[in-house]
């Protein structure tokens, strides 16, 4: 049985997962800019051991999926902007030290990448890019069963590819990026822009409901995200033609809004690829997708 750990900007959530990826027992506690690492390993801990405990099954692995930048290889955190007490710590040795099994660390990105591939969605294809769209946008990249690195165990920046470099900047330092442009925030920013007395375009998710609800300037943000959004994936397809792509994240759940014109966009710009080849599918493992992310960092890992 392999413990599962999500760390997110809001919350810590903690399972167990059996090894076809079924969450058997999950635990939650919040998280925040304030909370310190010390009380935060001590509050993972506890719950895996309550859990291990109360479910009278032994937990043989913890298997980690991290908000932020992430050392997969060392366990180290990086520079995590929403837990900055926790950077530079080492979940991977700590845990190791406490359970005494093996431990593995991802980016929540590339976790949510593997479980997809190996338990979701995905299953049975040879090439997967996993695209998550929320707060931000990231993504992984799974080949062969394989998750895909740059040099020095480099997590693949999809979020960060230039769109439009007249668009507005980006953390990275660019303009015009995926993310600067097609995130949530830059969709309600956007809407509020357009109509700034009113304050009814505060979220990506009430511009997709006004926009349900033909709401016209609701509607104008949806289009403009939909065409941003299929522009970043049509360039994934130019530049890896996948069997699939998985779309995840918050905005993902109003996808419907978005995939005719995410289709157009692709069938525009990818003729000299064989685009219609790659399925565009809807992430499948539900709520618990972050944990069962988790704990297929320890298979992908250390399992067969
Ligand atoms: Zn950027």
């Amino acid at each position: 049985m392999v413990g599962a750990v999500d760390i997110g900007g809001t919350k810590l959530a903690v399972g167990l997962v059996n090894e076809d990826g079924k969450v058997l027992a999950r635990r939650e506690a919040p998280t925040g800019p304030e909370s310190t690492y010390s009380a935060g390993l001590e509050s993972i801990a506890g719950m895996l051991g309550e859990m291990s405990k109360s479910s009278g099954v032994e937990i043989t692995g913890i298997g980690i999926g991290s908000t932020g930048p992430v050392d997969p290889l060392t366990g180290e955190l990086g520079e995590v902007d929403f837990l900055p007490h926790w950077r530079q710590r080492n979940p991977v040795q700590d845990l190791d030290k406490l359970f005494g099994v093996k431990v593995a660390l991802e980016n929540d990105a590339d976790a949510g990448a593997l479980a997809e591939a190996a338990w979701g969605a995905g299953r049975d294809k040879t090439r997967l890019i996993y695209i998550t769209v929320g707060t931000g946008i990231g993504g992984g990249i799974i080949l062969d069963g394989t998750l895909y690195r740059g040099v020095g165990g480099a997590h693949p920046e999809l979020g960060h590819q230039v769109i439009d470099p007249s668009g507005p900047p980006c953390s990275c330092g660019f303009e015009g990026c995926w993310e600067a442009l097609a995130a949530g925030p830059a969709m309600s920013a956007w809407a509020q822009s357009q109509s700034p007395a009113d304050d009814s375009y505060r979220t990506a998710e009430q511009i997709c409901q006004m926009a349900r609800e033909a709401d016209p300037l609701a509607r104008r943000a949806v289009e403009r995200e939909a065409r941003y959004l299929g522009l970043g994936i049509a360039n994934l397809i130019n530049l890896f033609t996948p069997d699939i792509i998985v779309l995840a994240g918050s905005l993902m759940k109003s996808a419907p809004l978005f995939l005719d014109e995410i289709r157009a966009t692709i069938v525009r710009g990818c003729r000299f690829v064989p685009h219609e080849k790659t399925e565009l599918a809807l992430a499948s493992l539900g709520d618990d997708a972050n944990l069962i992310g988790a704990a297929r960092v320890w298979h992908h890992r250390f399992g067969p």
